[in-house]
């Protein structure tokens, strides 16, 4: 179980300093490209850059995608069948979904302080040389009802073709609940259910192999299409940001593991590397699903009737990365507009980006287009979001990045608190950062 990545693919240097390496060349290779400014027909333009690096950083986010909701099921529905052994599903779902919205809400709240003290939105001449330039339509929010109606799949074969998580996760709930109660036919398909995560355990090993070069691909793009200047019109509101997501990946979720585990949050994070750079690569932590699973279950030892739940529920709803940047922008857009937001506005924003990170798709974007439900709840417009959209891609990865660690403390603390979690495994030696 606590083989390294790294044995299992036989490399001198451990994964993560390869997945760093072709990281750094990439940028390197992307800026110098954009440096270069050959012109879009140019053989390096039309074949390199937007043709085979192009198509392998689209492979290689296919690849990971593929894997999501066979793994999700086959994963979710042993995992199911465990927990109806003991009986812990209500108690374990119960707990699980309180911390998702308690860290978002706090992450929200923080970001919105941290933004009321260093006034984004009031730069002077260069916030206001910023001009709104596309109009954006704001998104209506299905009303609870709805929400509720549509997380039971009609037809689960359709759910799991579509690709929506949170009806595949509740199939895969019931079905391995029955399977724990349906005697010696449950038994056999049990077995045959443990021994296909296996395999899907180990096609997870395989993808994330190729890890350095989809990365290299992905970068090299980013550096070659990343404008600074936009990022320096905005400056405050990006520092902001960054300011918010590190202190809720540095204080709060330490302070949450330390508090509640007893557990070293140096420890946790170093384990976290290589889902923190999937995620951070790929922006989005629908396709990061698989490596976080993967780290959850084998490096930070929590078992598998609560990761695989845990996880894949957290990847659909807890964003808490998102939920700071709508919380930071809500408040850049207000003081842009010279709007002020009382009291009951700031609270709104704290329950509606809380709910909106529910509904935020685990894929790149997907938190500014959300970000209009909660511009509209407290009356802001939204054509703001036209001033940040520039800067959003460097953002996204960066709260993406916190997303996914998100989703990886609740699992550990639940597992904890369920006495479940292996301790062995946590602590034991990560051989890759040796290797
Ligand atoms: N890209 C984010 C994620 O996948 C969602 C967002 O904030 O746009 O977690």
């Amino acid at each position: 179980m606590t083989r390294t990545l790294s044995s299992d693919i036989g490399g001198r240097m451990s994964l993560t300093q390869r997945i760093l390496i072709a990281m750094g060349l990439g940028l390197i290779l992307g800026a110098l490209l954009q440096w270069i400014a050959l012109p879009r027909e140019h053989f390096v333009n039309a074949f390199v850059l937007n043709g085979v690096i192009d198509a392998g950083g689209k492979i290689f986010i296919t690849l990971l995608k593929m894997l999501v909701v066979p793994l999700v099921f086959v994963s979710l529905v042993c995992g199911a069948a465990s927990l109806g052994d003991t009986g812990s599903v209500g108690r374990l779902g119960g707990k699980t979904i309180g911390l998702y919205l308690l860290t978002t809400a706090i992450a929200v709240s923080m970001a919105m302080l941290i933004a009321l003290t260093t006034d984004p939105g009031l730069g002077g001449e260069s916030a206001n040389q910023i001009q709104p330039a596309t109009a954006y339509e704001p998104k209506t929010a299905p009303g609870v009802k709805d929400t509720l109606i549509n997380v039971v799949p009609g037809n689960p074969i359709a759910a799991m073709a579509d690709g929506k998580m949170l009806q595949v996760i509740l199939f895969a709930l019931l079905f391995g609940l029955a399977l724990s109660k349906a005697g010696t036919s449950g038994q056999k398909l049990r077995s045959f259910f443990t021994d296909l995560n296996e395999v899907m355990m180990r096609l997870i090993t395989m993808i994330i192999a190729l890890t350095p070069i989809g990365v290299f691909c992905l970068m090299t793009q980013l550096g070659a299409t990343l404008g600074l200047a936009e990022i320096a019109k905005v400056a405050m509101y990006f520092a902001t940001i960054v300011i918010a997501l590190l202190a809720h990946a540095v204080l709060v979720y330490p302070l949450l593991l330390k508090s509640l585990t007893g557990l070293s949050p140096l420890a946790f994070l170093a384990k976290m590397r290589e889902p923190l750079l999937v995620a951070f690569s790929t922006s989005s932590s629908g396709a990061t699903l698989p490596v976080t699973l993967r780290t959850v279950e084998h490096r930070l030892g929590v078992p598998n009737n609560v990761a695989s739940f845990a996880v894949p529920l957290g990847a659909t709803i807890n964003m808490d990365g998102t939920a700071i940047m709508q919380g930071v922008a809500t408040v850049f857009i207000a003081q842009f507009y010279g709007i002020d937001l009382g009291l009951t506005a700031l609270l709104t924003v704290v329950l509606t980006a809380t709910l909106a990170s529910i509904g935020t798709a685990a894929v790149p974007g997907v938190g500014l287009i959300t970000l209009t439900l909660v511009l509209d709840q407290v009356g802001l417009p939204v054509e703001g979001i036209a001033l940040i959209i520039g800067v959003d891609r460097l953002l996204d990865m960066l709260r993406t990045a916190v997303n996914v660690t998100g989703d990886a403390t609740v699992a550990t603390v639940v597992a904890s608190s369920e006495n479940q979690l292996d301790r062995d495994v946590f602590n034991a030696p990560d051989q890759q950062a040796a290797a």
